[in-house]
């Protein structure tokens, strides 16, 4: 069923533009209340959006944003509201669903505060296992909220082990498209551009999920989620390449059995997914027709075009800090190349330093991690970050 009340945290991104579809095509405003949406600079769509959903409360992150989101809310009985505190606030209104589609670490906390009022927290947010996840899995326990997978691939993985034991569970396969320099030859790699790493073989996202789809390093994230969302062992975890996109995920048991889970790649199927779960809606999104597609192939990853990979299984071997540092030594390599001060085989080289240089000073496997140490951790990381690529250039 469509949950009674609802908030969209990033409701101007593409997850959350999707989720806003979606909540439309549910019926909107007469279907079910709407809490809190948020945004940061696309004020207008925001107001648009808190409009046709009758929304109680806009947010934008930015504070200099505030006033051109009054004046786009005049006369329409939606609150606006700006900052980082008034996004904690609007999680802490009642809501029985909260979507997490902030982009980057800032998504954590409001994600945190939905938790602890025991909401159902569908999350998109990606950064928010790879660098918190023992705290956000304690969080919902402690208060028996439940988070609900929807990064495809996890979601995928949910849908597979739906009535199953994990104890039952031998492996999980996450599949990766190999990104846009797939079949490029190695050597050409330093001379890839960014509009060259910005372009995705199957799915339509942002400038930088596409990138990361090409160096892998949004595949290295999805194998951190998972370690930390399904709890199993690194070694239980493993990519293969899937050039098709339509194989998500996959779930192998010890009967040998493998369940996998196909789909069109459109992020609706998951989002709808974690809108109607325990129930399944019905969705606007391509059936697959597969008499037409014909074959599937599957390939395994070269670590030596996705070194992000190895980087990944470091990071779950050392966990603690080391997945806030992995994320941030990440944003800020991506920043470097984007700005056209590294090449893209460098960004891997650049993160795997950072990760040693820290370690090797701080040692980042500490037991307990905070909202404090995180943020600390992440402003240190892109800070090194930042000197090891002005040192490289
Ligand atoms: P977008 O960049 O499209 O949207 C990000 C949203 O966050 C926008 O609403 C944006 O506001 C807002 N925002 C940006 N910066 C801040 C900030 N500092 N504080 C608060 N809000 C901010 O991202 P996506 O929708 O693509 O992705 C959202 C999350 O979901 C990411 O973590 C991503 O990795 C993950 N994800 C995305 C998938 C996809 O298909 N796109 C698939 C799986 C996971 P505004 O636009 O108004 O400035
Ligand atoms: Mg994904």
């Amino acid at each position: 069923p469509i949950p009674r009340s609802v908030s969209i945290f990033g409701a101007t991104g593409s997850i959350g533009e999707s989720t806003f579809d979606l909540l439309m095509r549910a019926g909107g405003p007469d279907a079910f209340r709407t809490v809190a949406l948020t945004g940061a600079r696309n004020v207008a769509r925001l107001a648009e959006m808190a409009r046709a959903l009758r929304a109680e409360v806009a947010v934008t992150a930015d504070p200099a944003c505030l006033p051109a989101l009054r004046d786009a809310l005049a006369g329409s009985g939606v609150e606006a509201a700006a900052g980082e505190a008034a996004l904690i606030e609007a999680a802490d209104r009642p809501a029985d669903w909260v979507m997490s589609a902030i982009v980057g670490f800032a998504g954590l906390a409001p994600g945190l505060a939905a938790l602890r009022h025991g909401r159902t927290l569908a999350l998109a947010n990606k950064e928010s296992l790879v660098t918190a996840g023992p705290l956000l899995m304690e969080t919902a326990k402690a208060h028996g909220a439940r988070i609900l997978p929807v990064d495809s691939e996890h979601s995928a993985v949910f849908q597979a082990l739906a009535g199953e034991e994990i104890a039952a569970v031998e492996r999980i396969i996450i599949t990766a498209s190999g990104g846009a320099f797939r079949d490029w030859p190695l050597e050409r790699l330093a001379g890839a551009t960014v509009a060259q790493a910005s372009t995705h073989p199957n799915w339509a996202m942002g400038q930088r999920i596409t990138i990361d789809s090409a160096s892998m390093f949004n595949k290295a994230l999805e194998v951190i989620e998972t370690r930390e969302y399904f709890g199993v062992p690194p070694e239980m975890i493993e990519v293969l390449v899937h050039p098709e996109s339509l194989v998500h995920a996959m779930v192998g048991f010890r009967d040998g059995a493998l369940m996998a889970h196909l789909g069109a790649p459109d992020m609706r199927h998951a989002i709808g997914y974690a809108l109607n779960w325990p129930e399944r809606g019905h969705l606007p999104v391509a059936r697959l027709d597969l008499a037409q597609i014909g074959r599937l192939s599957f390939a395994a990853p070269d670590p030596a075009r996705y070194p992000a990979l190895t980087l990944a299984r470091e990071v779950m071997a050392i966990r603690g800090l080391a997945g806030a540092v992995f994320n941030a030594a990440k944003e800020a390599a991506l920043d470097g190349f984007i700005a056209g001060q590294i090449p893209f085989p460098a960004m891997a080289g650049v993160v795997e330093e950072v990760l040693a240089r820290m370690s090797a000073q701080t040692g980042l496997g500490i037991a307990t991690i905070s909202l404090d140490n995180l943020q600390g951790a992440d402003r240190e990381a892109r800070g090194l970050a930042g000197a090891v690529i002005a040192s490289a250039r």
